[in-house]
């Protein structure tokens, strides 16, 4: 299998990033399998400059390590890639534009569950039952639009299922709990849940470890594999993964990296991590980032051993390089004690240095 970190190059690493990567690592290398980095900045106005370069730094002082270093994938030199996407989901006639802003569609939806998700009321896709000419003439003219992938309708394609790692059978119906989704922005970038699917296809990525607010998305992002998959989409073998299997017996080496980038893969959702103040976590706690925490003089092992304790890896929150836990590493544990974690300063597992810093 093949593991990845896909971090959003949007400031500082902090405590949570840490920990989602400790999680993705563990679980790919406790294994003996590989782990790829891919930075996430196909969202270019939320880019820092930098940050990218910082965070690789932070990551190997933290004693991690992962198998593209020399090449990490980037999504902003991928446009072609998402081009080609975008003509796959084409051909399966799933797509559709959409004129709607984001005021239109918070007026019309029902509210939703706090992560984020605004499930779409579907208006432009009745558009263009009813009225496919005005779709027409307002294209003919120019009308921004963004794009949507249409969710199933009918059974079984709309009810989606997976068996998280962390949170067990989840179930999902797609056109009530998910809804069509954005996959090219009304801005022309190229959307979230699109460019992760094809990136994970490219890279072979098999086994995805990430927080608890992308569980619903994951039900969406089957269903965009899925599409893309029937509509012809051939993943890019990295030159690492074709020299590999260059490497062991030709024919059959090249089957087993087709079939692995293919196969559905292996999800672990985490649970997400509060500051003392009950927010989530953000790259604006400026005390917690990596960059104040290195600062502070704390070490690896400090950090690392706080976020296996969260990871209930440990049952102390005592020192550790992140390799001393290759060995017993297991989701049990967190399967058994998942709710999300609030970093406080009272509780006796909290270290000096993190509590000087809430
Ligand atoms: N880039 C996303 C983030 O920063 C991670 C997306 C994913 O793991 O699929 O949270």
């Amino acid at each position: 299998m093949t593991g990845r970190f896909a971090p959003t190059p949007s400031g500082r690493m902090h405590i949570g990033n840490v920990y989602a990567m400790l999680a993705a690592w563990l679980s790919a290398r406790s294994r003996g399998e590989r782990m790829l980095l891919r930075i996430e900045d196909v969202d270019k106005p939320r880019v820092i400059e930098g940050a990218d370069q910082l965070m690789m730094d932070d990551l190997r002082w933290l004693g991690f390590d992962w198998d593209n270093a020399a090449a990490p994938m980037y999504q902003s030199r991928r446009t072609e890639r998402y081009e080609y996407a975008l003509e796959c989901l084409r051909s399966q006639d799933v797509l559709y534009p959409c004129f709607c802003s984001r005021a239109d569609i918070r007026a019309a939806s029902a509210p939703n569950e706090g992560d984020g998700f605004m499930l779409y009321p579907g208006t432009c896709r009745r558009l263009l039952h009813e009225h496919p000419e005005e779709v027409q003439a307002r294209l003919a003219r120019g009308d921004q639009h963004s794009m949507r992938i249409a969710m199933p309708q009918s059974l079984p394609e709309r009810e989606a299922y997976f068996d998280d790692g962390v949170y067990g059978r989840q179930t999902y119906d797609l056109p009530r709990e998910v809804g069509d989704s954005v996959i090219r922005r009304a801005d022309g970038l190229f959307g979230y849940q699109l460019v992760v699917v094809v990136d994970d296809l490219d890279m072979g990525v098999d086994d995805i470890v990430r927080g608890r607010d992308l569980l619903r998305s994951t039900a969406l992002q089957m269903w965009i594999r899925r599409c893309l998959l029937a509509g012809g989409f051939k993943p890019e073998h990295s030159a690492e993964a074709a020299a590999e299997a260059r490497t062991v017996a030709p024919t059959v080496a090249s089957a087993v990296v087709a079939s692995a980038s293919t196969a559905a893969p292996a999800y672990a959702h985490l649970p997400l991590i509060d500051n003392a103040a009950g927010r989530r976590l953000a790259k604006r706690e400026r005390s917690l980032d990596m960059g104040a925490l290195r600062a502070r003089g704390v070490a690896p092992e400090q950090i690392i051993g706080f976020c296996a304790w969260l990871l209930r890896l440990r049952s102390t929150s005592e020192p550790i390089a992140a390799a001393g836990l290759l060995d017993d590493f297991s989701w049990q544990p967190l399967r058994a004690d998942h709710p999300d974690r609030a970093l406080d300063p009272a509780d006796p597992n909290t270290p000096q240095w993190l509590a000087d810093a809430l």
